[in-house]
């Protein structure tokens, strides 16, 4: 499999001199794996190259996955050029209780008044999906397998496997124990990290949102984001190969992400912690 960044920003576009290096667009990723159907992780601004690049392909079709539907992660939808393009095949799968759910949920935001684009109106041949956390589906040659996280409104992680090899996709979310408690505190995970790190049990690669560092995490710790920490005990936990912390902090300047890279590179142990930065592609 081939993950590719094309947003890595939480929250809001952080275009600017200060973070070119390591990129300004939100939430949007590609995974891509020979025979299956290109998926777009959420799509944040990151999702209007990313439209443009797959316009340049002769397949014309494409998996859309949602978190949730926050602006960070729904900004780039209108611009994502695939859904003007009569005879592409869209799918979108959106958190919701059914499919008919998910239509009217992005029907809400792409209804003429947000933006002028109306989403059911497109000229793209789209079809949604509405999945509850927790199920597991197949879908374009991947097995994919979903779990709630602690966001207020509710997200969505993705696990995608392949010939087995497994990526997964945990944004946005809170961490799942009070501090002082579970994974943090070096003791075994409260039950509601037990779900998690079953969820993530030996994944060769997982992006987790590391939006915050700690002293953030305990004066917001209801907004629903962790710190990179946090997530290198859960993946550790869970036997991961590699974590990609993700959804940079707007304020986290290209030297502040220098300095949590040099940071995690030489963290010890089995687990590769790396830094998610605006077009680069990891391999699985
Ligand atoms: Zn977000
Ligand atoms: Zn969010």
């Amino acid at each position: 499999m081939e993950l590719t960044f094309w947003g890595v920003r939480g929250s809001i576009p952080t275009p600017g001199e200060g973070t070119r290096r390591w990129g300004g667009n939100s939430s949007c990723l590609e995974l891509r794996h020979p025979g299956c159907v290109p998926v777009v992780l959420d799509c944040g601004t990151g999702a209007r190259h990313l439209g443009m690049k797959l316009m340049g392909e002769r397949d014309r079709k494409v998996d859309v996955v949602f978190t949730h539907l926050h602006m960070d992660h729904v900004f780039g939808l209108p611009f994502f050029v695939p859904i003007y393009a009569p005879g592409f095949d869209v799918h979108i799968t959106v958190p919701a209780f059914n499919d008919t759910d998910a239509r009217e949920k992005l029907g809400r935001y792409l209804n003429g008044v947000y933006h002028p684009t109306r989403i059911n109106e497109v000229p793209a041949d789209v079809s949604y999906s509405g999945i509850r956390p927790g199920r597991s589906f197949d879908r374009g040659g991947f097995h994919v397998r979903t779990v709630s996280l602690n966001h207020p409104g509710g997200s969505v992680a993705y696990r995608f496997e392949v010939d087995g090899r497994s990526v997964a996709y945990v944004t946005d979310t809170a961490p799942f124990a009070k501090p002082g408690q579970g994974v943090a505190a070096g003791e075994a995970p409260v039950p509601a990290e037990r779900r998690i790190v079953d969820f993530l049990r030996d994944c060769d690669l997982v992006v987790y949102d590391t939006m915050y560092d700690l002293d953030e995490y305990l004066e917001k710790m209801t907004w629903g984001h962790s710190y990179p920490e946090y997530a290198v005990a859960m993946c550790t936990a869970a036997g991961v190969k590699h974590l990609s912390l993700f959804h940079h902090l707007p304020d986290a300047s290209d030297e502040a992400l220098d300095r949590l890279e040099a940071t995690w590179a030489a963290h010890e142990g089995p687990l590769k912690v790396s830094v998610a930065k605006e077009g680069l592609t990891l391999e699985v």
